[in-house]
């Protein structure tokens, strides 16, 4: 049967004008990512039966095709005169670095020219996706690097869910076939994002579409206490870590601005309130910051914070940067802590991953801001340029230019 067969009644022009759902510039191609099926039933007008935008639905998060040409399943002359209203909307590969662990990180560019971190970390038996909720982050956790760039901008739902479905593109992956895990865990503060990423979740769930579990998806946040509550009452909810990082009051305020905002107590409260369903635990992250926060008494008195709440900890050893004030623990420090907090809480050493291809949160997006100024960004003793951050090692970005690249991944 050839492609003009497919043609119904209800395809023929005139064409609808961009849709409720539409664009404000008439020139400019809607992105179709980040928006559901009714979205792309308004988008597309009346005059379209319902299963064309089924169809794009399907390829868009099912086939995950690269263009509108690739949608095969409508004849060819409906899909060139969709490529001239709307645009699938993946983020350009702007770099891409391999770590001898086989981690992969991508910096992706978005349609303004924005850059953020998209991280796999492939292990034996499942792939985790991290991926970022801003560009940049206003919280200004003082162990991160991120923190120096500020906000730029929220990004939309189908920039957060894309980064996602952009990676499970490039290299194959999908839920149905292996375990696949997505943390909400790089660049931006995803609570002070929570309408967008709440968005990108359902559409990453749903079954209709990408069909990842709910299970698999963990959120994490420094604690914005109001927006912890509202997480509470989402629907599809993910898990939730937190990303504690001090013991007192007064400490974590230095640690993490924002804190003097949302307290300790506050954000203790609204932990003991979550509410954990049978499978769940909540997460409690930790970086560990030699003689700042690593001494036995922050131990206890982390066991004394968390201990009657179901959760484990992950403990995150901090790696020195410069320009970042602290240093990282030694191991058997390390180990020490975790033996005081694992004796009443699961804990657990996330050791780090991808350290010789700038692992940490912001890392390479300010590379990229430093060699675009020409040298500005921090240096290494050397004089090559540095970009570094609180999970991972200082990463070099010699004359000849940073990491190996990954040449068998294309350009969307
Ligand atoms: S650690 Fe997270 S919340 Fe804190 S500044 Fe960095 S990106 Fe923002």
């Amino acid at each position: 049967m050839g492609v003009r067969a497919a043609t119904t009644a209800h395809d023929q022009p005139p064409w609808p004008k961009v849709g409720s759902i539409g664009i404000k510039d008439p020139l400019m191609k809607l992105p179709l990512l980040g928006l559901d099926l009714l979205q792309i039933r308004q988008a597309l007008g009346e005059a379209f039966p319902a299963y064309r935008a089924r169809q794009i639905y399907e390829a868009i998060y099912c086939q995950r095709v690269g263009s509108i040409e690739e949608i095969t399943t409508l004849p060819k002359w409906l899909r060139q005169e969709l490529d001239t209203r709307f645009t699938i909307g993946w983020p350009r590969l702007r770099r891409v670095f391999e770590s001898a662990d086989g981690t992969r990180r991508f910096l992706l560019e978005l349609d303004d020219g924005q850059l953020v971190e998209t991280v796999l970390m492939p292990e034996p038996d499942r792939d985790t996706v991290c991926v970022s909720t801003q560009v940049g982050c206003s919280v200004g956790c003082k162990f991160c690097l991120t923190a120096s760039l500020g906000l730029r901008r929220n990004l939309s739902a189908g920039e957060i869910a894309g980064q996602v479905l952009w990676v499970a593109r490039q290299v194959g992956l999908d839920p149905h076939r292996r375990q696949l895990n997505v943390v909400l865990m790089g660049q931006g503060e995803p609570l002070l994002n929570l309408e967008a990423v709440a968005k990108a979740i359902r559409l990453l769930v749903d079954p209709q579409g990408f069909g990842l579990s709910v299970r698999r998806i963990t959120l994490s946040t420094v604690g914005i206490v109001p927006k912890i509550y509202e997480l509470a009452k989402l629907e599809p909810r993910p898990k939730l870590a937190i990303s504690l990082n001090a013991t007192t009051q007064e400490q974590r305020a230095q640690l993490i601005p924002i804190a003097r905002k949302y307290t300790l107590a506050e954000l203790m409260a609204a932990c003991r309130a979550y509410p954990l369903r049978s499978w769940e635990r909540l997460t409690f992250e930790y970086v560990l910051l030699r003689g700042v926060n690593d001494q036995e008494a922050d131990a206890r008195r982390l066991v004394s914070l968390v201990g009657q709440i179901r959760c484990k900890v992950n403990l995150i050893p901090f790696n020195p940067a410069p320009g970042l004030p602290f240093q990282r623990p030694e191991e058997n420090e390390i180990l020490r802590f975790q033996q005081i907090v694992q004796r009443s809480v699961p804990c657990f050493v996330r050791w780090s991953r991808g350290v010789d291809v700038f692992g940490a949160c912001g890392q390479l997006r300010c590379m990229e801001l430093a060699e675009k100024e020409a040298g500005s960004g921090p240096r290494s003793e050397s004089g090559n340029l540095v970009a570094t951050g609180p999970g991972f090692g200082i990463l070099r970005v010699g004359p000849g230019g940073p990491a190996k690249l990954s040449p068998e991944l294309d350009n969307t």
